[in-house]
């Protein structure tokens, strides 16, 4: 006979359970989102600015250290907390999703790990009171091929000096902090990648040029310029030679995050698109009336769901010590999918005034492409799935 579980032993929760602790504090994020960020998402979008109070205020709710322990002022919450922090802000600006989602994902989760205990005391305070943080793998002739990095970094006496440019890097307007990838020895390949932590105030760094994007407009992307850029030696994060390993760990991190934020994104254009249709009226009744448009509703909010079990599962996992990064792959996958058919359908929802500025939902579906590109595109997603499906995993 099958083995069945004794009659009162506990069944594991259903994904959709949170925590008390978890509801109290997503529902601080979301009353912050709703009074505070959404009266400014509009005007930060035409502008391409974030508006430095908003990011004060994320630090005053300890939103930029969710996982950094309270010893270094940090919240000392889960990794699960920081992706809903993600969502319920992307739900309201996914610009203002990705600012913190690097922040907790990339930045301090990086840090976090691979910090000595001296680092960890210079640096994990800033971050969690006043310091933006930046995650600086990228190069104009390494994107999907990360590890084709060319920007050098060369051992003078007691400082690595660093030359090369980074493209892409998203909150390096604001950053003062920056996790930088560069080879101490181009003849090696991968393993001569190594992990800097870069300050902003560093002789020989600047920020150059800020993209001006298709969505996400309020999220600073410019490329980083290191000219004979002086970093101490005690400033290597890990060990000399082993970036790609952090590059890549991190990474499977932050997946869950973008696929948190996706899924912030796809709520807020469905809510959007629900309220419209029972407010607007059209031969003589709500559209919502419509079976073509509530099946249209069902269809989006079905997916919203799906998405939202994988981006808790995956996060669940992280948290729980298991091996996650398949997950994280189809979680990143599978949400921004989500984001931009549930963004587009609440655009034609809307009708007319769902291609105008006035509504929200124009703003989501231009913020929903990035989903399917930055920390590794669709493709390069499908290319560890199936790489890891068919090792047997
Ligand atoms: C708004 C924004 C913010 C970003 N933020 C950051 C950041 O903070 N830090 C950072 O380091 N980077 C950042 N990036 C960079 C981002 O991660 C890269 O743009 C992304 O990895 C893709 O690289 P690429 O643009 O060079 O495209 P490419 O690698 O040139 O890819 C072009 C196309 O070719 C496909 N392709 C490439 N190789 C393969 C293959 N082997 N098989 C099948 N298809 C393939 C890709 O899927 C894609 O469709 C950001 C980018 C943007 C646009």
């Amino acid at each position: 006979m099958a083995h069945v579980s004794a009659p009162h032993a506990p069944s594991p929760l259903p994904l959709v359970s949170l925590t008390e602790d978890e509801i109290l504090f997503r529902e601080n994020v979301r009353q912050f989102a709703e009074e505070s960020l959404r009266p400014n998402v509009r005007e930060m979008d035409e502008k391409g600015v974030f508006d430095r109070t908003l990011i004060d205020q994320f630090f005053h709710l300890g939103l930029m250290g969710i996982e950094v322990p309270e010893a270094f002022g940090g919240a000392g919450g889960t990794f699960f907390e920081a992706i809903l922090a993600v969502e319920e802000i992307s739900k309201v600006d996914p610009s203002a999703g990705v600012i913190v989602d690097v922040q907790n994902t990339l930045v301090n989760n990086a840090l976090l790990r691979w910090t000595t205990s001296e680092q960890k005391r210079r640096y994990l305070p800033g971050m969690t009171s006043k310091s933006v943080g930046a995650y600086a793998l990228s190069e104009a002739g390494s994107g999907s091929d990360a590890f084709a990095l060319q920007t050098r970094a060369q051992l003078k006496g007691n400082e690595y000096v660093l030359n090369g440019r980074k493209l892409w890097i998203t909150n390096s307007k604001e950053a003062d902090i920056f996790i930088l990838l560069a080879t101490v020895d181009p003849a090696a390949g991968y393993k001569g990648i190594t992990a800097f932590i870069v300050e902003k105030k560093f002789p020989g760094f600047s920020v150059g040029k800020k993209e001006d994007k298709l969505g996400i407009r309020a999220s600073s992307t410019c490329e980083l310029i290191l000219e004979d850029c002086r970093v101490p030696k005690n400033n290597v994060l890990g060990e000399v030679g082993k970036g790609y390993k952090i590059a890549i760990e991190t990474l499977n991190e932050g997946r869950i995050g973008i696929g948190a934020q996706m899924l912030g994104l796809a709520r807020g254009a469905w809510e959007a698109a629900l309220k419209y249709s029972q407010e607007r009226k059209q031969f003589g009744k709500s559209i919502a009336e419509f079976q073509g448009i509530q099946f249209q509703l069902a269809q989006m909010a079905t997916e919203i769901e799906a998405a939202r079990m994988m981006v808790y599962n995956a996060a669940r996992m992280k948290d729980a010590g298991m091996n996650f990064v398949k997950e994280a792959a189809m979680t990143k996958l599978f949400a921004s999918q989500v984001a931009e058919r549930v963004a587009s359908l609440a655009v034609e929802i809307l009708g007319g005034v769902g291609f105008t500025k006035d509504y929200p939902v124009e703003k989501f579906y231009r913020d929903a492409k990035i989903g399917k590109i930055y920390e590794g595109t669709s493709n390069m997603q499908l290319q560890t799935i199936a790489k890891l499906l068919l090792g047997g995993k």
